[in-house]
């Protein structure tokens, strides 16, 4: 069952109501970006309308009221992820940069030939990627963290590739993929016991449950705002204070600074000497609103409602003959993923067919190619959920690829005489 008043709820995304084709906008591609509610998109404009200037610089006082919405947002996040304070969350833009962020400065300073990155095997390609251009730059060596059939992480195999040469583990919180959720407190633990730090890709968790990076004991934590009903262009990297402070500047420019002449520069303090250059100041105060937003509905009414739904759709798919879903974890978020085998149609056709109808879906390898090749597929139709979706789109949905399965057979019945006699 949901306490959410859903209705209510939906009235606050003003994209919720709009249609295609004259059909309701059925939007099941929140794991891509979520929707944004009036409360961000008015925070956004407001920003616009009335505070925008550069921040950091300004002596006048429009500039220091940008700042203070700008370092608002920042005490948000930190207060958001449990941060020990503001100073330990760098604004990027996102997931992919806080990667980035992290293999190009620890990564280079840090890592040498004989070193092991361990990744899971459910990766998505910004927390692979990165780690490979580094094994290429350090002489760094990427080893791979299986997992099973279902789409669970192997632990016992996890244990054994850790080794006084783990310097790094880069682990999901949940598979944007598969919906699995993975056990990142035991992850950190047993990296930590053999002096390893660990990278969580926390950007399909935050919309879906509490984070708190004391409790995890993450090194490092990354995420996306547009995964978090905020909007794009900004993400963050945590990291723990100890760590920030000895880590060599990202880029080189304007106000990551505390002097500079031509013989030398003196870096400024986390989190701003990870900051170079104009920052996106509105994705900040969005990204901020979303945050206030996201608590006023409450982690969990979110898991609860969100947790349903999973359930329904779970039931609805599995009922659909010829669909394999996958992925089997044994804690999963709101993503069903799946392959139409009979009759076989591609994810890319499925995808176009629901489209026709008004459904967004995601089809493809999700930028997880490792993971498609270890699941034996080239790609799959993913659904995802987010608060404001209904039982009823979902059976929007599984109507949907019934009726596209129908039409199929029927086609397929049409050509095959032709076929046969050929
Ligand atoms: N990691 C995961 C698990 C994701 O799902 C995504 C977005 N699909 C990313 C990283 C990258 O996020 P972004 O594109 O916002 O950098």
């Amino acid at each position: 069952e949901t306490t959410l008043d859903v209705a209510a709820l939906r009235a606050q995304f003003p994209i919720l109501s709009t249609q295609v084709d004259g059909r309701p906008l059925v939007y099941l591609d929140s794991a891509a970006s979520t929707q944004q509610p009036q409360a961000v998109i008015a925070a956004v404009s407001d920003y616009h309308r009335a505070a925008h200037a550069n921040i950091h610089r300004g002596n006048y006082r429009l500039s220091q009221h940008a700042t203070r919405l700008y370092e608002h947002a920042r005490a948000a996040v930190a207060r958001f992820l449990n941060a020990a304070e503001p100073a330990e969350c760098v604004f990027t833009r996102s997931t992919t940069e806080a990667i980035n962020l992290v293999a190009a400065t620890w990564g280079r300073a840090n890592l040498g030939p004989g070193d092991e990155i361990l990744l899971s095997n459910l990766e998505h390609h910004s927390n692979i990627v990165p780690w490979q251009m580094l094994a290429e730059q350090t002489g760094a060596r990427i080893r791979v963290i299986p997992i099973d059939d279902a789409g669970d992480i192997d632990l016992d195999a996890y244990r054994r590739l850790l080794s006084p040469r783990t310097r790094l583990v880069g682990v999901n919180q949940v598979s944007n993929a598969l919906g699995t959720v993975n056990p990142v407190r035991e992850i950190i633990e047993l990296a930590h016991a053999h002096g390893a730090l660990v990278l969580v890709d926390g950007a399909q968790w935050v919309a879906h449950g509490r984070t708190d990076v004391r409790a995890l004991d993450a090194d490092f934590y990354a995420f996306s705002g547009h995964k978090l009903y905020g909007p794009t262009g900004i993400g963050v990297l945590y990291a723990k204070r100890a760590l920030l402070e000895t880590m060599p500047p990202y880029q080189g420019g304007g106000d990551m600074i505390e002097q500079v002449s031509f013989e030398a520069t003196r870096y400024a303090a986390p989190p701003t000497r990870f900051e170079a250059g104009t920052p996106n100041i509105s994705g900040a105060v969005g990204l901020g609103a979303a945050i206030d937003w996201i608590e006023s509905v409450g982690f969990e009414r979110i898991s609860a409602h969100e947790q349903w739904l999973l359930r329904h759709a779970t039931e609805r798919l599995e009922a659909i003959p010829g669909l394999a879903l996958k992925g089997r974890a044994r804690r999963r978020s709101c993503v069903a993923s799946w392959v139409m085998e009979a009759p076989a149609i591609s994810s890319l056709d499925l995808g176009t067919a629901l489209d026709l109808r008004g459904i967004c879906v995601r089809t493809g390898h999700h930028c997880c190619q490792p993971l498609m090749d270890r699941l034996g597929v080239a790609a799959t139709v993913r659904a995802s959920f987010g608060v404001y979706n209904t039982l009823e789109e979902i059976d929007t949905l599984a109507d949907a690829l019934i009726e596209i399965a129908d039409e199929t057979r029927a086609r397929q019945a049409r050509v095959a005489p032709v076929a046969e006699t050929a």
